[in-house]
C-alpha cells in the first residue's frame, strides 16, 4: 500500500496519501452502476439487423438507460446501504491519556483512530480511552474478549499469563529487530499465528506500532560483571524480568509513574522503561547516571491492536481493509517517530545531562543470552502453541539473520562508519 501510494507523484500529505481505500471503493461502485446502465442500453441484434436509423437507436438507448438506471439503483441499493452503515466503537489503552508514542503523536492510538475515521469517511468511528478512563491499564484483554469494548491498544506480552505465546508478538529477548519482525508478521506467517493464538479467545490482532530497539535501562551503579547484578533491585517487567531474576536480580514490577520516585529514593537500584525520549520525560536521568543501551530484552517492541472477533466479522470488507491498512501505517509511522525523537533525546542526555550511555559488558550479555534460552526452552516444552510460534519465529529469524549479516550488518559496520 505504502509502495503504491509512495509512487504517486500527486501525493503530498499523510491524509491525502491514505484516501485511496475509500476512493477505490467509490470508483468500483461507480463502475458497477455504469456497467449496469450500459448493459441495459445496448441495442438488440434485431434492431441492428433492421438497420434502424442511429437517431432512433440513440433515443432507445437513452430510454433504456433511464430504466436501467432505476434497475441498477434498486439492485445496488443493498450494497449502498451496507457501505454506508456506521459503526461506533470503543478502544481502550494500557497507557495513560496523552502518553507520547502510545496515546499521542504520529502512529499512536489516537492517530490510528483518526486515520480509520478519515479513511472510512466517518463510517468507523473509534472513541479512544487512556488507561483508567474506562478500565484499568491491564484489563484490555478481558474487556475485548467479553465485547465490553471492541478494541484495545497495548502490547501482547501483557497477556502471557493468559497464553505464553503472546510474548512472541511483542518482543523476544535476543530476537528480531523492527525489520525482521515486519518480515515475519507480513510475509512469514506471524500475523496468522497471532490470530491462531487468539482464536480460542474470540479475538484478532494486528501490529500497529513499534518502539524500535529499547534501552537496557538506568543503573545507579556501574555494571562490570554478572556478579554486579546479584541482589540488585530492578524494575523490569515480563520475560526479561524472569531472565534477570534467574541471575539473582530482585525484580520489581512497578507501574510507569512509580519508577522515578523509587529510583530516586533508592527503593530500586535500576529501572528499564522504553528509550531515551520516554525515559527522559520521566526524569530517570536525574535518578541514575549509568544508561545501558544494549537492547537485548526488547529488540523492537510491537504495539498491538486487539479486536473482538465477532465485532470484526460484522465489519464490511472495505472497513476491515481500512483497519488493517491503518494499523500497518501506524506500525511504520510510530517507529519513524521513535527514530527521530530518540536520536535527539539521546544526544541531549549525553551532551547536556552528563548521562553515561554505554553497552552492557560482553560477559553480562552472554549470561543473559544463556538464561533467556533456558527460559524459552522451558516454555516451549510446556505448551504446544508456544512451540509452534517459537519454531516459526526462530525459523524466520535464522533466514533473516543470514541475509542481515551480508546486508545490514555490512552496511552498519563497514559503510556507515
Ligand atoms: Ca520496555
Amino acid at each position: 500500500m505504502l509502495h503504491q501510494t509512495g509512487a504517486n507523484p500527486d501525493v503530498k500529505t499523510q491524509g491525502q496519501r491514505l484516501q485511496w481505500v475509500p476512493s477505490v471503493a467509490c470508483l468500483l461502485l461507480h463502475l458497477h452502476l455504469k456497467t449496469a446502465l450500459v448493459l441495459r442500453a445496448i441495442p438488440s441484434t434485431r434492431d441492428k439487423q433492421r438497420d434502424i436509423p442511429m437517431t432512433i437507436q440513440r433515443r432507445r438507448f437513452l430510454r433504456a438507460g433511464a430504466a436501467g438506471g432505476v434497475a441498477a439503483g434498486a439492485l445496488a441499493f443493498p450494497m449502498i446501504a451496507t457501505a454506508q452503515q456506521k459503526f461506533n466503537w470503543k478502544m481502550t489503552s494500557a497507557y495513560p491519556k496523552g502518553s507520547p508514542f502510545y496515546m499521542a503523536g504520529p502512529g499512536s492510538a489516537t492517530d490510528l483512530a483518526k486515520m480509520i475515521s478519515d479513511m472510512s469517511d466517518g463510517r468507523l468511528n473509534i472513541q479512544v480511552y487512556g488507561s483508567g478512563e474506562l478500565i484499568p491499564a491491564f484489563e484490555g484483554f478481558d474487556a475485548v474478549r467479553a465485547g465490553t469494548v471492541e478494541m484495545n491498544h497495548a502490547n501482547s506480552y501483557f497477556w502471557t499469563g493468559k497464553t505464553f505465546a503472546a510474548q512472541y508478538f511483542t518482543a523476544v529477548p535476543f530476537g528480531m529487530n523492527f525489520q525482521g519482525m515486519n518480515g515475519w508478521f507480513y510475509d512469514g506467517g506471524g500475523i496468522d499465528l497471532w490470530n491462531e493464538v487468539y482464536a480460542p479467545f474470540g479475538m484478532v490482532a494486528f501490529p500497529c506500532g513499534n518502539t524500535g530497539v529499547q534501552m537496557t535501562g538506568w543503573f545507579r551503579k556501574e555494571i562490570k560483571t554478572v556478579a554486579d547484578l546479584k541482589g540488585l533491585k530492578m524494575r523490569i517487567p515480563g520475560l526479561a524480568g524472569k531472565v534477570y531474576a534467574s541471575l539473582g536480580v530482585d525484580v520489581k514490577v512497578l507501574p510507569g509513574g512509580e519508577i522515578f520516585p523509587a529510583l530516586e529514593r533508592g527503593v530500586i537500584d535500576a529501572a528499564e522503561f522504553v528509550g531515551p525520549f520516554q525515559d527522559r520525560r520521566m526524569g530517570l536521568q536525574k535518578a541514575a547516571k549509568f544508561y545501558y543501551t544494549t537492547g537485548w530484552h526488547e529488540p523492537a517492541t510491537v504495539s498491538e491492536l486487539l479486536i473482538n472477533k465477532a465485532a470484526w466479522e460484522k465489519l464490511p470488507k472495505d472497513l476491515q481493509a481500512i483497519v488493517r491498512t491503518a494499523s500497518a501505517a501506524c506500525n511504520v509511522i510510530s517507529e519513524g517517530w521513535c527514530q527521530k525523537n530518540n536520536s535527539e533525546a539521546m544526544d541531549d542526555l549525553v551532551k547536556n545531562q552528563k548521562v553515561l550511555a554505554r553497552p552492557l559488558p560482553d560477559g553480562v550479555i552472554k549470561a543473559l543470552r544463556a538464561e533467556t534460552k533456558k527460559i524459552l526452552d522451558e516454555a516451549i516444552a510446556k505448551d504446544p502453541m508456544t512451540k509452534k510460534v517459537h519454531d516459526s519465529y526462530f525459523a524466520f529469524k535464522r533466514k533473516y539473520d543470514a541475509w542481515t549479516r551480508v546486508s545490514e550488518v555490512q552496511y552498519h559496520n563497514k559503510v556507515n562508519v
